[in-house]
């Protein structure tokens, strides 16, 4: 790297839909990189649980807005490096992993307010840390200078699979087709919406897990990372 070009902090977006392993394989390379992991859909999950305990339509884009005021994040991390996620003051980690809230978060996150509430957040938290960032639009929208940018897939049927072993392993088991419909249902929204939609930046390295298990898939993401930034 030419010494104009280094910077202080590094920053890695990890973009792609759910069930793709973003977060367990962000989470996994930032603790073998030193990096700290944001979890940026845990900051829509928090936003869109506390509009639905207000009990706003999530359909009602300005009902939501006028919520927005009053929702008050913070992140921290555990000894284990798991980001906790607290919502005035309340720790909401477990709570806010619900399919309920899951299919709100995909709602509300299409409203453009809802986004620019987030995004200093999410731009701040990349300007104090070397991040591993994972989300929809990191490399895209909210960090379009990012030093690496890997997008995510696998198939829907695989990535549904994977959220259903989840869930069972969480003691909240699912219907497999209606988690399929869900996860299907998930994906045409983040893709079509107006408003930061989920695509792969064209500076994006592409990176398919449907046939790979997690140890191959870290191994590739870890040599990506490496290959980028020279560490
Ligand atoms: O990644 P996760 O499934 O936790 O995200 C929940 C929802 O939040 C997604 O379905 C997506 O609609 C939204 N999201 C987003 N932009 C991000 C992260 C999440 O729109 N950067």
């Amino acid at each position: 790297m030419d010494n104009k070009d280094r910077k202080k902090n590094i920053s890695v977006a990890v973009d792609g839909p759910s069930g793709s392993g973003k977060s367990t394989l962000s989470r996994a390379a930032a603790k073998e990189l030193s990096l700290v992991y944001v979890d940026t859909g845990a900051i829509y999950r928090t936003t869109a649980l506390h509009i639905l305990r207000q009990g706003a339509d999530p359909r009602d884009a300005a009902a939501a807005a006028a919520l927005l005021p009053e929702v008050g994040i913070t992140l921290s991390y555990d000894a284990a490096g798991m980001q906790r996620m607290c919502l005035n003051g309340e720790d909401v980690t477990e709570l806010i992993r619900t399919q309920e809230v899951s299919m709100v978060a995909s709602a509300v996150s299409a409203y453009p307010v809802v986004r620019a509430f987030l995004l200093e957040m999410q731009r701040e938290l990349a300007r104090r840390h070397s991040v591993i960032m994972d989300g929809r639009d990191i490399g895209t929208v909210v960090l379009p200078g990012a030093d690496v940018k890997i997008f995510l897939t696998a198939g829907s049927e695989i990535r549904a699979r994977r959220r259903w072993l989840e869930l069972r392993e969480r003691g909240t088991p699912r219907d497999w087709e209606q988690l399929l419909q869900e996860t299907r249902e998930r994906d045409e929204k983040d893709a079509n919406r107006a408003e930061s939609p989920l695509r792969p930046a064209a500076d994006s390295v592409l990176l398919d897990t449907s046939e790979l298990d997690f140890s191959q898939s870290l191994e590739r993401i870890i040599e990506i990372i490496r290959e980028r930034t020279g560490s």
